[in-house]
């Protein structure tokens, strides 16, 4: 489909995206910030390294220093951000914060660097610089069970979108036996552990209680979306964390006039988008929905002699922002319909003799053939109404 290449000079795990890759992830970006602005997300931008003295408050440099990479300039030690959260935690600081302004809910289209074991790496699945649909909540004790619940109803219409309607949902918790191996006193684990079940249980969402198997810093939730073959595949992750906002010191001014410490709340809805656009593909097996399609009609002249009709159509869908593509190569027509099918293009315009004649095309859908004379602007209706 030409969406993308890796290559060995660049380096195994970093994904080149190609003019047709690009377009799926800016399609999927411009709806992914559309829809955080209307549920109250403030979207941010982070550079891409920090210095090492970050990572050595966030506590990333004693846990994670394998899977970083470093590097010393003018010698000052630098990191290149394998997490979007301590940004986002230091843009918060910015200033004092008043319970009045919380939640604050910063989200980030972030693109880190991890250093994946080379064994591991796979294609868009699995890759060591990748773009995170990253979002932290910062909120006071009495916020969390609501915005949990909004998180996973939130999540459920951004998965909808792209035809995701089944997934499973796991719950991490602590092994109560264990309790020192965790951070965080009893009462925020029992607070945040019952607000993630309960937001479960109210959007009726079955889950799967995975007892002992939360990190050591706050409990979580997994949705693994089912997609079209019955493949598991965890993409939305809802996690507690009960270290940085102790690190960092992350507070806020309670009614009280006290300072009191932040909860904090790490999301992603999609995952790591290489490897949500990977799913996708395979979820409808290169079929993309017309909202996603990097081309979304060809134009087809039938001969020559209707070149320049095809290409005032052509024209004109572009002029409607519809990704339209002129094939008006001189192979048989069935020879391009054939190609237009292989690339699995939602539509074809065809330009015969008669079309042009009559100002319109004969538009064939892919997977269902020929579906009759259009006028374009009644080609652009249709696409609109499937856009939407
Ligand atoms: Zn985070």
């Amino acid at each position: 489909m030409d969406l993308f290449s890796i290559d060995e000079q660049v380096g195994t795990g970093l994904i080149l995206w190609h003019p047709k890759g690009v377009i799926i992830r800016n399609q999927i970006r411009d709806y992914w910030e559309r829809e955080h602005q209307k549920n109250g997300y403030q979207l941010v931008c982070t550079p891409h390294i920090a210095r090492q003295k970050l990572w050595e408050t966030s506590g990333h440099l004693d846990h994670y220093k394998q899977n970083m990479y470093r590097f010393t300039k003018d010698g000052e030690s630098y990191v290149v951000k394998p997490m979007n959260c301590p940004f986002h935690i230091q843009i918060y600081k910015t200033k004092p914060r008043s319970y009045k302004e919380l939640p604050i809910r910063y989200a980030e289209w972030g693109t880190v660097y991890r250093c994946e074991r080379s064994g591991t790496l796979h294609g868009l699945m699995r890759v060591r610089g990748f773009t995170q649909d990253d979002a932290h909540i910062f909120c006071t004790p009495d916020q969390v069970e609501g915005e949990v619940q909004k998180l996973l109803g939130f999540a459920q219409q951004m998965l909808a979108r792209f035809e995701f309607t089944e997934y499973t949902a796991h719950l991490s918790t602590r092994d109560p036996q264990q309790p020192q191996e965790y951070m965080g006193s009893e009462r925020k684990w029992k607070t945040a552990q019952k607000a993630l079940a309960e937001a479960l249980k109210k959007r009726n969402m079955p889950y799967t209680e995975m007892l002992g198997e939360a990190v050591f810093y706050g409990p979580k939730i997994d949705l693994n979306i089912v997609d079209a073959a019955d493949r598991e595949w965890q993409c939305t992750t809802i996690q507690f964390d009960f270290n940085l906002p102790k690190r960092f010191k992350i507070q806020y001014i309670g009614a009280d006039g006290r300072e009191h410490e932040v909860v904090m709340i790490h999301r992603a809805m999609l995952g790591a988008i290489e490897r949500f656009v990977a799913i996708i593909i395979e979820h409808c097996k290169g079929n993309l929905p017309v909202w996603l399609a990097p081309t979304q009609v060809v134009v087809l002249p039938l001969t020559n002699d209707q070149l320049s009709f095809a290409e005032k159509v052509h024209q004109e869908l572009l002029n409607r922002a519809v990704r339209s593509e002129l094939d008006g190569d001189t192979s048989t027509i069935s020879y391009r319909i054939r190609q237009a099918e292989l690339q699995k293009t939602p539509y074809m315009a065809i330009c015969g003799k008669k079309e042009a004649s009559l100002g319109k095309v004969s538009v064939r859908k892919h997977g269902a053939g020929n579906i009759g004379l259009m006028t374009v602007e009644e080609l652009v209706h249709k696409l609109t109404n499937e856009n939407n």
